[in-house]
Formats: structure tokens, sequence, C-alpha cells
């Protein structure tokens, strides 16, 4: 099964009349090696299952598909549902089209309706850029139904992501990631490889589960969101938002009151978290 025998993604876009709606995050990967190369980053994807938010006309599904996985795709503009209706056949039924907001779908039902038995699910997606942080926070916190995640972001986003402390880009997004998974930056994309092109480059981040995952990533928010939304600030003074005890609480998690937060390791903000919590 090759894609190259499907008719191009810009003639399909031109054939249905559609053009980009850039409130949707809409820049789309026509390019098939680009789309081949993110879906060989996900590993051997023969017989697989695959959740892919945003599938637009459809360039990364088609390399999805074409490398053997079963598909959940995840489009809330319908404009783009009867361009990737052909891609079911094409699969000999391997996607699933599901038009609505990936933010409200219960990703795990649609897995089990799909699959009566269970088994993870990878999350491979060129995501659009205005729901990215929250779609990516929201499977942080998701149950073992969750695979890897392979996932474009604004590569500024993708730096926040991996970055450690100390660095400038340090930051809740790093801690809450990290909390969970294994971040690392693939590769990055330039803007020219979009149509239309956004104004900053893309990168691939590969995440992988953790082996000793941190449960409590509610309260990670509450403690990264106090120490970060001043992040200047030494800790005994940013935390100040949280609780009137800020000092009781450092001492709790074994902290030095005049760090700022983008010193604190991931272990020290689960200290932090867990002192938050006994307290709470
Ligand atoms: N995967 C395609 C590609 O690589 O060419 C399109 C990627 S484009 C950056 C993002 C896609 O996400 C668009 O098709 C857009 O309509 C869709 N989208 C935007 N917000 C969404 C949401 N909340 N739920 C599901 N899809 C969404």
């Amino acid at each position: 099964m090759n894609a190259d025998e499907l008719p191009t993604l810009r003639d399909e876009l031109q054939a249905h009349g559609l053009w980009a709606n850039k409130g949707l995050g809409q820049h789309f990967l026509l390019d098939l090696n680009i789309t081949r190369r993110i879906a060989k980053t996900a590993g051997d994807l023969t017989g697989s299952r695959v959740i892919e938010v945003g599938p637009g006309p459809g360039g990364l599904t088609r390399a999805l598909l074409e490398a053997g996985a079963h598909v959940v795709a995840i489009e809330k503009d319908a404009r783009f549902i009867p361009l990737l209706e052909p891609l079911i056949e094409w699969s000999a039924g391997r996607l699933r089209i599901v038009q609505g907001d990936a933010l409200e779908a219960d990703e795990e039902a649609l897995l089990q309706e799909q699959w009566s038995e269970g088994g993870r699910a990878a999350i491979i997606s060129n995501l659009p850029y205005n729901v990215g942080t929250p779609l990516l926070v929201k499977w942080l916190k998701a149950g073992p139904w969750r695979g890897d995640m392979i996932l474009m972001f604004q590569k500024e986003v993708a730096q926040r992501i991996v970055a450690k402390p100390g660095s400038d880009a340090y930051g809740r997004l790093a801690v809450l990631a990290q909390a969970r998974c294994t971040a690392r930056l693939e590769f990055t994309v330039g803007p020219r490889a979009f149509t239309p092109p956004p104004k900053i480059a893309s990168a691939i981040v590969r995440l992988t589960d953790r082996a000793d995952p941190y449960p409590h990533l509610d309260a990670l928010e509450r403690v990264t969101a106090a120490a970060f939304g001043q992040r200047r600030k030494m800790l005994r003074s940013a935390l100040r938002s949280l609780t009137p005890e800020a000092e009781a609480l450092l001492a709790a998690a074994e902290l030095r009151p005049t760090a700022r937060a983008e010193e604190i390791d991931q272990a020290g903000f689960r200290r932090l978290a867990e002192a938050w919590r006994a307290r709470s």
C-alpha cells in the first residue's frame, strides 16, 4: 500500500474548494516526505493503534495508514470529512473518522467502541497551535489507554516541554510533562513546509511514559502555577499566592526558601506537591 497512488493533497483541497481556517490553527503538511518522517519517528506501526487529532486534509493520516496503523482521527472542521472518507476504503477499514472537538473527546470510550478489548494507543498528531498545550495536559493526565505521544508543536512550545532546570524555557509545562513522560525534541520543521506557512518553526516532540510517573498532576499544577507565576521571585514570596505558610511548605519539601522556581528540578517539585497535598 503506497500513499503515492492517491490523488495529491493539493489536488484534493482544490477539488473540494477548501482553504485553511486560521482560527482553527490550520497549517497543512502536504509533503508526504515530512508526514512519513513523523510516522517513522513512532517506530514500527504495523497493527498498532493510533489517535490522530486534527487530520485536516489527511497528509499525516495517509502516512500513518501506509505504515500499517489503525487510526481514530478526530477532526473539528466538518469540511474535511469528505476528503478523509476515501481513506477508509483505501486502508481496508483501518481508519475511523470522528467529527468533533478533541478537547471534549473521550478517547478511552472511542478506543473501546473501536476495539472491544484493551490495548494502548499512541497519539500522533500535527496539533492545532491554539489548543496544543491544553490537549497535551489532558493527555498527560490520561489513564493507561494512552501510549507514546509523537506531537508537533510550535518550536518554542516544544522547547518548553523538553526544557531542563536553569533554562529560560523551563517552567510549568516542562515540570508537568516530565512528571509523566520523558520528553525528547526529535526534529524541527521550518515554516515553508506548511500550507499556509505559519510565522514560526515547528518541532516534533516524542513523549514516552516514565517508569516512575508522578500520580498527582493536579497538585503539581497548583504548585507550579504559583512558583512560576512569579518566576523571578524567591519561592518564599512566590508561593504566598498558594498559602500564607509558604516557608513551612518549603521546609516540608526540603527546599531553600530563597531558591527560585527555575532552579527546582523534577524531584524538588514532586516534594513540593506532596507537601502541598499533606497540608490541603
Ligand atoms: N494533520 C494535518 C496536517 O498535518 O496537514 C492538519 C494539521 S493542522 C496544524 C490542525 C488541524 O486540527 C486542523 O485540521 C484543524 O481543523 C484541526 N483542529 C483544530 N482544533 C481542533 C480541535 N479542538 N479538535 C479537533 N481538531 C481540531
